[in-house]
């Protein structure tokens, strides 16, 4: 794995979330390269050989931070910044003490446990939120479409240890696959332990994508006699699966004092 530097980049950008102006990747490239990232189809290097960093993230940051006013600013859009390079780089870690020190915030989305290593710093800061992205409850699933990201378990425990720590938490379950992802069980594993669920599909513009044609191989090779009846659902809103699913995910919500979003 090439590890490359970029200082042409505006560290900060504008962010088309709601509720928040700017974002922070302090990657550029993602190393848990999930086979069905929709960011893939977008990617300027292939992220299993080159992931760049900024050469002086906290020196430039901290201009640009100079320039607007102290708010909440989102991490993780476009790339993990937990990601296992984060060990050795702490370029997320950086980008947090520089936000804690200027009166800004984060919100922060990883699939890692690793981020429970920055909770000292989250704490000081006003209002810090982190959630925790999860697709899939059998391991073996996992494996096969995400190899590279820590187990389901192990980010639910993060995601405890956050919220006893007095960070707010919120989790997405993201992308359900239909017949393979067990929305529902994961729904219970999350539920007592953020204040916000949102759980979406797959992220697929185009069946030429690379992400779909990966996903495609994977569904051939796993998954045969499954396969079609997914692809079915993948592509049909309409689809009984669907139907079905937010049906139960809404009963299962009026159980919870929970804030769901089902944008499935
Ligand atoms: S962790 Fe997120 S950004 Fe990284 S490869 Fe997976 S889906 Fe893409």
């Amino acid at each position: 794995m090439k590890i490359a530097t970029c200082s042409h980049r505006p560290v900060l950008v504008p962010c088309n979330l709601k509720n928040f102006e700017y974002q922070i990747d302090p990657y550029i490239g993602c190393q848990h390269y999930c086979y069905y990232c929709y960011v893939l189809n977008q990617a300027e290097t292939d992220w299993t050989r080159e992931i760049q960093i900024y050469d002086d993230v906290s020196g430039q940051l901290s201009k640009e931070l100079a320039r607007i006013l102290p708010q909440t600013i989102y991490l993780g859009y476009y790339t993990d910044p937990y990601q296992p390079l984060e060990s050795e780089y702490c370029q997320t870690r950086q980008v947090l003490e520089l936000l804690l020190e200027s009166g800004f915030s984060a919100s922060i989305l990883t699939k890692s446990d690793l981020v429970v290593r920055d909770i000292d710093i989250l704490q000081q800061m006003q209002d810090a939120k982190v959630s925790v992205s999860v697709a899939f409850q059998e391991d073996l699933d996992r494996q096969r479409f995400e190899d590279n990201t820590p187990k389901t378990d192990a980010r639910v425990a993060a995601l405890k240890q956050l919220k006893l720590a007095g960070v707010r938490t919120g989790a997405l379950i993201c992308p359900v696959f239909p017949m393979i992802s067990d929305a529902k069980a994961l729904f219970a594993m999350l539920a007592d332990l953020t204040e916000t669920i949102w759980v979406y599909g797959l992220s697929i513009d185009d069946p030429s994508d690379r992400n779909w044609q990966n996903i495609r191989e994977i569904l051939s090779t796993h998954y045969p006699a499954l396969q079609k009846e997914i692809e079915a659902a993948v592509f049909a809103k309409s689809h009984p699966f669907w139907v079905r699913l937010r049906e139960e995910l809404v009963g299962l919500g009026r159980s919870y004092p929970i804030d769901l979003h089902i944008h499935l």
